[in-house]
């Protein structure tokens, strides 16, 4: 799962850690340097002390050796006081020196020194000698000065606790300063940049990155504000171009969809035309044989089903392979393109049907007619052929173009299939041609 920025793990900012691990860095060092510094101020604490008995011998061995030469023992208790009263001393010894007498041992100490500890302060042996007179020295007694310890480690204590507390201030000013210095110059910087790449979206990858500082800095945080409004610009680019070729593709889909339009416009006509040629005969406009057993059985059906009458005529030219092969093929089909046009215009009405069954015959469907007016309408056709005069020189029944035609009306009672009505027409046909042809036979 992605960290965003307002939900980061506590104690996750690298500022944070940063300075924890300044710190844990700074105690150690304020270990390992409180340490060096303390065993160095000791041995100067040693060598300050040691020069301050020096000092405090200094002063005291003329006036102390003059006492004790002149027995002036009240003047020796002052002095010895005053010398144990003085700050390092911590225990003072005064051996007197009697030719003959055991030594005399005076010893004056600031406090209790604990027993059998070893003494760590430095200590100071002289002899005291006194010259009465010119070239005459004379030893009269030993003095011993020992530092006082407690003064030295009060000293060494007080030393280390402001190494300890001036490093600490200093570990902490440090911190302070890291912290401060990274917060300022790079977390706020990287929170606003993982801020801005939150709120980046294909809508806005034109907003770039700018970063709250100097233009002039240049450094690492430059280099990542740099490659991001690269990055920004690289996905902006692709975005773009992406955008176009989606453009592309639709605008190429789109001419494909209006070719595929034309395209099936275009095979939808030919289609039409298709079924146009498929159902109609090519040489005379006719529907052909096909169309008419389509449109045969409708009629069949509807005829049965609103007990209407339904006639048919089968027509066939006379003599017609005489013609053909008096004039010529070719006129024999105009002499059939007459004969369609005759019947066209004798069987116009709506639902009558005229269809060209194939070679030199021709079928007639009336609905709506019973076998008198199919009679009637036989005759018309007989009497339109006739009045169009087409010569036909070979025939033996007249001089011109005639038809033999075979009638027939649907009888339902006996007629389950309209293939029996065609059957009675073709039989009514066959009578009109044996009866002599050119003549209407039921
Ligand atoms: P009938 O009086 O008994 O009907 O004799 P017919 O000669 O008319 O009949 P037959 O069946 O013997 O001959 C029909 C002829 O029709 C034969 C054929 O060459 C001709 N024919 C058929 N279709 C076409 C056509 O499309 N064009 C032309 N020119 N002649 C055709
Ligand atoms: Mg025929
Ligand atoms: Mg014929």
């Amino acid at each position: 799962m992605a960290t965003t920025p307002s939900a980061l793990p506590p104690g996750g900012s690298l500022g944070r850690r940063l300075v924890l691990a300044t710190l844990i860095f700074c105690i150690l060092f304020t270990l390992v340097t409180a340490a060096i510094r303390s065993w160095s101020a000791w041995h100067n604490n040693l060598a300050v002390m040691t020069g301050e008995l020096t000092l405090v011998d200094q002063v005291f061995q003329r006036t102390l050796s003059k006492a004790i030469w002149e027995l002036d023992r009240e003047s020796l208790q002052t002095q010895l006081e005053s010398v144990a009263q003085t700050a390092p001393i911590g225990r003072v010894q005064l051996s007197i020196l009697r030719p003959g007498r055991p030594p005399e041992v005076l010893v004056l100490q600031r406090r209790q020194q604990a027993s059998g500890s070893t003494q760590r302060a430095p200590s100071l042996q002289r002899r005291l000698s006194y010259e009465p007179y010119p070239g005459a020295s004379e030893t009269v007694g030993e003095l011993i000065l020992e530092g006082d310890e407690r003064l030295l480690w009060q000293r060494l204590v007080g030393e280390i606790s402001s190494i300890i507390v001036t490093q600490i201030i200093q570990s902490l000013l440090l911190a302070g300063l890291i912290m401060w210095l990274f917060n300022h110059s790079v977390t706020v910087h990287v929170r606003h940049i993982a801020r801005h790449l939150e709120e980046l979206s294909p809508a806005n990858l034109k907003r770039l990155l700018r970063l709250e500082r100097s233009v002039a800095r240049r450094d690492e945080l430059s280099l990542l504000e740099g490659g991001v409004n690269d990055l920004q610009g690289k996905l902006s680019d692709y975005l773009e171009q992406q955008r176009r070729d989606e453009r592309d593709l639709a605008a190429h889909r789109d001419r494909l969809a209006e070719l595929v339009a034309e395209r099936t416009a275009e095979l939808r006509a030919a289609n039409s035309r298709l079924e146009e040629l498929s159902r109609n005969d090519p040489l005379t406009g006719l529907a052909n044989r096909r169309h008419f057993d389509e449109v045969k059985e409708i009629e069949f059906r509807r005829a049965l089903r609103r007990g209407q009458p339904l006639s048919m005529l089968m027509c066939d030219v006379d003599y017609f392979k005489l013609y053909n092969d008096t004039y010529g093929h070719a006129l024999g089909d105009q002499c059939l393109q007459e004969v369609a046009a005759t019947l066209r215009g004798v069987f116009g009405r709506a639902g009558e049907l005229v269809a060209r069954m194939g070679g030199e015959e021709f079928a007639v469907l009336l609905p709506g007619a019973d076998i008198v007016q199919a009679r009637q309408a036989a005759e018309r056709l007989r009497q339109a052929l006739r009045s169009r005069a087409l010569a036909h020189a070979a025939s033996q029944v007249a001089a011109h173009v005639t038809l033999s035609i075979g009638v027939a009306q649907l009888e339902p009672e006996t007629m389950d299939r309209f293939d029996l009505l065609l059957q009675s027409a073709d039989q009514a046909l066959y009578r009109a041609k044996s009866l002599g042809r050119d003549r209407v036979a039921h």
